[in-house]
């Protein structure tokens, strides 16, 4: 049976920038204002993320990593009103079918941390013949989730990864991503063993300052506030994008549904076809959106390998949206 959970989760974990996204993910709704990534290897060898959010309960920890517990059976109940799609808690248990994962965790009513490692869904001892039991430690409140070795039961895949620094540049990325969305978190993120930080974005930059940092002035220096809703649609966007004076040959598309950055190729479409009679021929803008969208118009039954998201009137709230954007783009204009 673990065969077939290993090879489940290595579909739905294909590089490691996607338990990144994951445990990004998590550390957020812990109602975190302070995330620390650390990266070994691309992510292969080491991927930790600390944070000082909620904490996780001791008595939770025995069953984090099992996929559909009863807890998070009740919690599914409504599979409609889901705010979030692709794992629906299965995200850890995934983790630890395909890397050795440890959390240590402490919430704010606890005197001490609890550390716990897992593999296969599983609590298991941190070394042969001790006790597989969370044990405490000393720690501060919140969570570091670390995944160590990812793929080590999955050679032809881990072989697969003929270059750490990719694996790392995707990682950068989707923190960047997740540091220009989440206003009023601070983020770092390094390579272990170096001394400096490849983004640190301090919790109380504007997004304005969290662009200018990751993607430049030349972006910052020429964004359009963004806002648009409608209600026979169920949705509610807003964002930064660029105007006519600023152009690059590829478009960059920071979307974020329900909190959750998501790749949509028809927006995408829709967004570079508006641009197209404001910028010069082979010109694409940056594109930074945040759309929230009633969570029982969102495709939640979209297998989890799929990154691509779909909503019920798709194609209305783009082009609301493009709307939004072509009368922004006319009003600098002129
Ligand atoms: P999901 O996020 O879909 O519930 P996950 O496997 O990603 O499934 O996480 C399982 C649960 O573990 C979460 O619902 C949350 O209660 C808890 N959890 C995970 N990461 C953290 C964290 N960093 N801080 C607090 N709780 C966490
Ligand atoms: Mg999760």
């Amino acid at each position: 049976p673990d065969v077939v959970n290993k090879i489940a989760a290595g579909e739905i974990i294909v590089a490691p920038v996607h338990a990144l996204k994951e445990l990004l993910e998590n550390a957020v709704d812990a109602g975190s204002t302070s995330l620390e990534i650390l990266v070994k290897d691309g992510g292969l060898k080491l991927l930790q993320i600390t944070d000082n959010g909620c904490g996780i309960q001791k008595d939770d920890l025995a069953i984090l990593c099992e996929r559909h517990t009863t807890s998070k059976i009740t919690m599914f109940e409504d599979l409609s009103s889901i705010a979030t799609y692709g794992f629906r808690g299965e995200a850890l248990a995934s983790i630890s079918h395909i890397a050795h994962l440890t959390v240590t965790t402490k919430t704010k009513d606890s005197a001490v941390a609890w550390r716990a490692h897992y593999l296969d869904g599983r609590l298991v001892p941190p070394k042969p013949g001790q006790p597989a039991e969370p044990k405490g430690v000393a720690g501060r409140p919140g969570t570091q989730i670390t995944v160590e070795d990812l793929f080590f039961n999955i050679p032809t895949r881990r072989r697969a990864f003929r270059s750490p620094a990719d694996e790392f540049n995707k990682i950068i990325d989707m923190v960047g991503r997740y540091a220009i969305h989440c206003e009023g978190v601070g983020f770092t993120c390094k390579k272990a063993g170096e001394s400096s930080s490849n983004l640190s974005i301090a919790s109380a930059a504007t997004t304005t300052d969290r662009i200018r940092q990751i993607y430049g002035s030349s972006v910052a220096n020429e964004l359009i506030t963004l806002k648009s809703e409608d209600d026979r649609w169920g949705f509610k966007a807003q964002g930064l994008v660029t105007n006519a004076n600023y152009h690059i040959k590829k478009t960059t598309l920071l979307l974020f549904i329900n909190h959750r950055s998501v790749e949509s190729t028809h927006f995408k479409k829709a967004i570079e076809q508006t641009y197209n009679t404001y910028l010069p021929k082979g010109g694409h803008p940056f594109v930074y959106l945040s759309l929230e969208i009633d969570p029982a118009r969102v495709d939640v039954n979209v297998h989890p390998t799929k990154r691509e998201v779909h909503f019920l009137n798709e194609d209305e709230i783009i082009q609301a949206v493009c709307r939004q954007i072509e009368e922004e783009l006319a009003a600098v204009d002129t």
